[in-house]
């Protein structure tokens, strides 16, 4: 489903909630004056995470975060912390990806090479090549 947006006016009372008394523009993140700076009304749960894309968004979903202050940085962590539920909901349901590793002489690789130079199977114990 597609990115569901704020509605002109839950954007309008995000934004009047993050004036301050002079009217300013200040960050929700940490509390910058923004003035003319660029900003951006973020969602507070990153939508990816988000299990019912049905329910309409509030002005408690997003907030003013300075695009330079906050946003920026706001937009990785979000990126990491989706692909990580990508992650576990995959390995949840069994699906991998990852293979042990098969570096040669590590203990995935199943061989065990001795130090006068013989080449060991670990399984059997028998010797593989000279
Ligand atoms: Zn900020």
């Amino acid at each position: 489903m597609a990115r569901r947006e704020f509605t002109p006016m839950v954007y309008a009372q995000i934004v009047h909630r993050a004036s301050n008394a002079q009217g300013r523009l200040t960050c929700e993140g940490c509390g910058l004056v923004l003035g003319r700076k660029a900003y951006h009304v973020d969602h507070t749960k990153p939508d990816g995470l988000e299990v019912d894309k049905t329910r309409k968004l509030t002005a408690e979903d997003g907030k003013v975060l300075g695009v330079e202050c906050c946003h920026k940085p706001k937009t990785k962590t979000d990126v990491a912390q989706i692909a990580e539920a990508k992650r576990r909901e995959a390995k949840h349901l069994g699906m991998t990806t990852r293979q042990p590793s098969r570096f040669p002489g590590s203990k995935a690789s199943g061989l065990k090479k001795t130090i006068d130079g013989r080449v060991i199977d670990r399984a059997t114990g028998e010797e593989i090549r000279r």
